[in-house]
């Protein structure tokens, strides 16, 4: 029997931004599509083997070394190794301009192409963003900051659509039905509701943390990370997780849950969390290995959805409603590419030349500090799980003020050593993922005794502190489609253009020496170095947080999307991944979109 093509919705992307939209719906008893590039990794327990789809390790190389062969790359011949997760470099390449105006191949801004997308393989750390960080047009108004001396901040921030207090009950909302484990007693947002499962018991070496936060007089929490730690009744997945529990010594591995594929289901992705729970239904069609290819209008409506099926076949589906949700790089792609091909459909999502598709892009500003606790001491990473405390301290107005500062970070400490020894001598001085293997192939000291003693220093000693905060937007970075370098369909690979402002490194700096004051208070002194990560353009440096360019608005010269994330020039085109943001917020982005894609539900089910 032939595949239906016609559906209520149609949703492209099955990760933070999308399935949200496909649970809600599906559970209101519309008929509900998603088409999903990446294929369906399963959990241990789903599989009859007994054995998870996922190889544990994000950066786990397939197959044999391989070159660059993309023509029009500065990077051209250089090796590197396929993971299981992204996409191969010469099949689909990322091009970002680096400082001096070369084009290199990346694969630097793919969160992860599976069901599920990047929540799959992401760490978890799930905040809510600060009241401040909806209004940073009006908090900025007036205000003299440091490094901005033409007024860059006043003029191109936005204040969001909407409020923190119109997001509150979607973060709830999120929170209950993802299943995030944390603490509300410490953080500087409101919370109408406590929704978190308690915490595991932290990481010993955490302690450092503690103490350095304290001394500091920093109030902290325990960071809110999406994984259960029990019975999780929403998507009927069960708990405890081993080390919630007593003590069960060598199976309770948990370091393998917030980092990586988790092949037990307690990391709280998507995919086990929104999508496995309504698989069964017959409203809800899931196509993995289904890439959207363009979208065809007819007027103002998204009439198509062109996509390749897993035999690489062309396929049409038709939705009353089209949502698309590829993260941000592959979504403002995905609609030039549209426009591309389509000169209504440029008009329409470029509203006659307004400019703004594909401008504003954003990652994060990130970095930090990290230092090695002194030996005899030694910690077992692999007992809990990471990240284990959190702090606002650098998003209170007061330090804000105190600093000429436009907007906050979060801040958070790891404990990983990457999880396992070998990737911990494969990433050794690795700036990218493209680098993984370089600081260690260029260090011609680590060998024999020598690697020994390298591993002896590190492993089990790394601590780390990490701020995450706001980039300044700017309309010069931007996602363009690139002129020569193309995909292995054909189709124009995005091209990344994207800097640093002066202010972004003020903050930078700013927020890294209190990371590194945090260890230092702490008691840890074997300082291995803090900063941030403007240092090298020549770097990609996304943060896997790829947000911005498609913003929403209030204005449709100034955005491509209304308040409720529909494009402006169409009736039916809703762009609800990172892309919509219009700033990207003082810490980790997922849940934040996942609560947004929650608030767009509602006003889809009211819609169809
Ligand atoms: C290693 C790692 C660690 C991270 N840690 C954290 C963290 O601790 N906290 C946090 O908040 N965030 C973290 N992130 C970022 C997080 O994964 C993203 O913010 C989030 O997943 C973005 O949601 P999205 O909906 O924009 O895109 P995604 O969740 O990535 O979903 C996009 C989906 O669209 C699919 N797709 C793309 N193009 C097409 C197409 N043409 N046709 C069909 N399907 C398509 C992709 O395959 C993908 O599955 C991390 C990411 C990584 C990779």
């Amino acid at each position: 029997m032939a595949e239906p093509t016609s559906f209520d919705v149609v949703i492209i992307g099955s990760g933070a931004g999308g399935a949200p939209i496909a649970h809600q719906l599906v559970l209101a008893g519309k008929n509900v599509l998603v088409l999903e590039k990446g294929p369906l990794l399963r959990t241990q327990d789903e599989t009859a083997d007994g054995r998870s789809d996922f190889r544990r390790d994000e950066l786990l190389s397939t197959g044999a070394e391989k070159r660059i062969t993309l023509d029009g790359v500065a990077n051209r011949g250089a090796a590197y190794y396929s993971s299981h997760v992204e996409p191969d470099i010469n099949d689909e390449p990322h091009v970002y301009r680096t400082a001096s105006g070369d084009d290199k191949a990346t694969i630097e801004g793919y969160t992860a192409q599976v069901v599920g997308g990047g929540t799959q393989l992401y760490g978890g750390v799930s905040y809510r963003f600060t009241e401040r960080d909806f209004r940073l047009q009006s908090a900025n108004a007036g205000r003299p900051l440091r490094d901005d001396p033409n007024g860059d901040v006043a003029r191109e921030a936005r204040d969001w659509p909407f409020t923190y207090a119109d997001l509150e009950e979607f973060y709830v909302q999120a929170e209950t039905l993802i299943g995030l484990n944390g603490q509300v007693a410490g953080q500087i947002k409101h919370f109408s509701k406590d929704s978190y499962q308690p915490p595991l018991r932290p990481n010993p070496i955490s302690a450092h943390v503690e103490a350095g936060m304290d001394a500091l007089g920093m109030t902290r929490y325990r960071t809110p990370l999406a994984v259960i730690t029990r019975d999780h009744e929403p998507s009927g997945r069960r708990g405890p997780l081993p080390a919630a529990g007593p003590d069960t010594g060598e199976t309770a591995k948990t370091a393998f849950v917030n980092r990586y594929g988790d092949p037990l289901g307690f990391k709280s992705s998507t995919y086990v969390a929104l999508l496995r729970p309504i698989l069964s239904r017959p409203n809800f069609a899931l196509r993995p290995n289904c890439v959207v290819t363009h979208l065809e209008c007819t007027g103002r409506t998204v009439s198509k959805v062109h996509y390749l099926d897993p035999s690489g076949t062309p396929r049409v589906a038709a939705g009353k409603v089209v949502v698309v949700a590829c993260s941000a790089i592959e979504s403002v792609r995905l609609l030039k590419l549209s426009a591309a091909a389509d000169p209504a459909f440029d008009a329409a999502i470029n509203q006659d030349g307004n400019g703004i598709l594909g401008g504003y892009f954003l990652t994060h500003c990130f970095g930090g500090a990290s230092a090695l606790v002194d030996a005899p001491a030694r910690y077992d990473k692999s007992l809990t799980l990471d990240s284990d405390w959190s702090s606002d301290h650098c998003a209170t107005d007061e330090f804000l003020e105190a600093n000429q500062l436009w907007a906050g970070a979060a801040l958070y400490n790891n404990t990983s050593d990457r999880a396992l020894p070998l990737a911990l001598g494969r990433n050794y001085q690795s700036r990218d993922l493209d680098t993984v293997w370089d600081g260690f192939t260029g260090e011609a000291r680590l060998t024999g005794e020598a690697l020994v003693g390298f591993l002896g220093d590190h492993f089990g000693r790394g601590l780390s502190m990490t701020f995450m905060a706001n980039q300044v937007p700017l309309k010069s970075n931007r996602i363009e489609l690139h002129p020569t370098v193309k995909d292995k369909w054909g189709r124009a690979a995005a091209y990344i253009i994207k800097g640093w402002h002066p202010h972004d490194v003020a903050a930078m700096t700013t927020f890294a020496q209190v990371c590194r004051d945090v260890l230092w208070h702490g008691g840890v002194r074997k300082d291995l170095g803090a900063g941030g990560v403007y240092g090298n353009d020549d770097l990609a440096r996304c943060a896997n947080h790829v947000l911005g360019g498609a913003r929403f608005g209030t204005d449709p010269r100034d955005s491509v999307l209304d308040g409720d994330c529909k494009a402006w020039g169409f009736d039916n085109l809703y762009v609800t991944d990172g892309s919509c943001m219009p700033t990207s917020g003082g810490g980790n982005p997922t849940l934040t979109i996942e609560a947004n894609a929650f608030r767009v539900a509602r006003q889809l089910k009211e819609r169809i």
